[in-house]
């Protein structure tokens, strides 16, 4: 049940932030932008090339306004239709997207009035939050929009502007929606035969080249060259409580880790800034595995973030809650 108010939610929170990029793009190549998309994780070496292609088609046709200057309060079920579709384009939603897809085909089964009133309900519900989170939440995010008001422009013709000029509303949703998936999903991923967190490249102490991780057909798996590299002491961790770890590059195919019939079952546990969280714990969940989330304590990948890359880190009290290993309350 909270996973579908929480579908809501981010139904209203993306139309508040982006319903007025999506009205205003008249036309655009959205069927080759999602292929790109789906091509890039497929091939992974051809994502530098795709990856250009996709920032020049994005930063021409994809319109990102946000909800200040949106002229339409609340939508009409096309207006979502259209929503969706940018929301696709763009790659980075098209988790968010497939769950829209299913909200439209349920509100089309309803009257105009009927179906114009649930999307009230749902833009009402994100404007509250809104303001809300920011009074709960707020301390953690408070260089988010000076970060965005400063940086937008580099971003303009990169394919990852969506991503890294995030607002600060939507960083309140995923940490919200971490939470919930965390709780909803975790009767599932407890009794699951075999665990592994999944961690983001970023974590490693050492740049790509000198790290000595080896490939395996799950990711990278850490060799241990750094006592003080975070990936190595979660992979200390792992030794001791029986689940594996492996480095992702980002964006890579999740189905590898789906639970198929008469096999043992796999849990995952996903590791990611929170840009790419809920994405990567709908993607699991589509696949059919149990999977749990735990952020990245802040950003800091080359790619994205830092010109010279910051090594990320997570909180392992949250990792051993995850896992059921913290100590009891009042155990010497
Ligand atoms: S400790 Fe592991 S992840 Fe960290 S740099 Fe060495 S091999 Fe790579």
């Amino acid at each position: 049940m909270e996973e579908y108010v929480f579908e809501l939610l981010d139904m209203g929170v993306l139309w508040r932030v982006y319903g007025g990029g999506a009205l205003a793009t008249d036309i655009a190549p959205y069927r080759l932008l999602s292929f790109l998309w789906e091509f890039r994780k497929l091939y992974p070496r051809w994502k530098p090339s795709v990856d250009i292609l996709r920032a020049v088609l994005m930063g021409a046709f994809l319109k990102t306004y946000n909800q200040t200057s949106i002229e339409k309060q609340y939508p009409a079920v096309r207006d979502l239709s259209q929503l969706i579709l940018w929301l696709e384009a763009t790659g980075d939603f098209r988790e968010d997207a497939l769950r829209f897809i299913r909200w439209h085909a349920f509100l089309l089964s309803h009257s105009t009035r009927n179906a114009g009133e649930r999307l009230r309900d749902a833009v009402d519900f994100a404007q509250w939050f809104e303001l809300t989170s920011a009074g709960s939440l707020g301390e953690f995010t408070p260089n988010v929009e000076q970060f965005t008001n400063r940086e937008t422009q580099k971003y303009r013709w990169r394919e990852d502007r969506i991503a890294c000029t995030r607002t600060r509303v939507e960083y309140h949703l995923n940490m919200v929606g971490a939470e919930i998936m965390n709780r909803a999903f975790r009767v599932s991923f407890l009794p699951a035969d075999r665990k592994a967190v999944l961690v983001p490249g970023c974590m490693r102490s050492r740049p790509e080249k000198e790290c000595q991780a080896i490939h395996v057909s799950e990711g990278l798996c850490c060799k241990g060259c750094d006592k003080t590299c975070h990936v190595n002491r979660l992979r200390a961790m792992g030794i001791k409580n029986s689940f594996d770890v492996f480095i992702l590059p980002h964006a890579s195919d999740l189905s590898r880790w789906a639970s198929k019939p008469g096999s043992p079952s796999k849990g995952v546990v996903g590791v990611a800034c929170l840009t790419t969280l809920i994405g990567g714990g709908w993607e699991l969940k589509r696949h059919g595995g149990p999977a749990q989330c735990v952020l990245l304590n802040y950003c800091g990948c080359k790619k994205h973030w830092d010109p010279k890359g910051i090594p990320t880190e997570l909180d392992m009290q949250e990792m051993k809650r995850i896992f059921n290993i913290l100590p009891r309350a009042g155990a010497s």
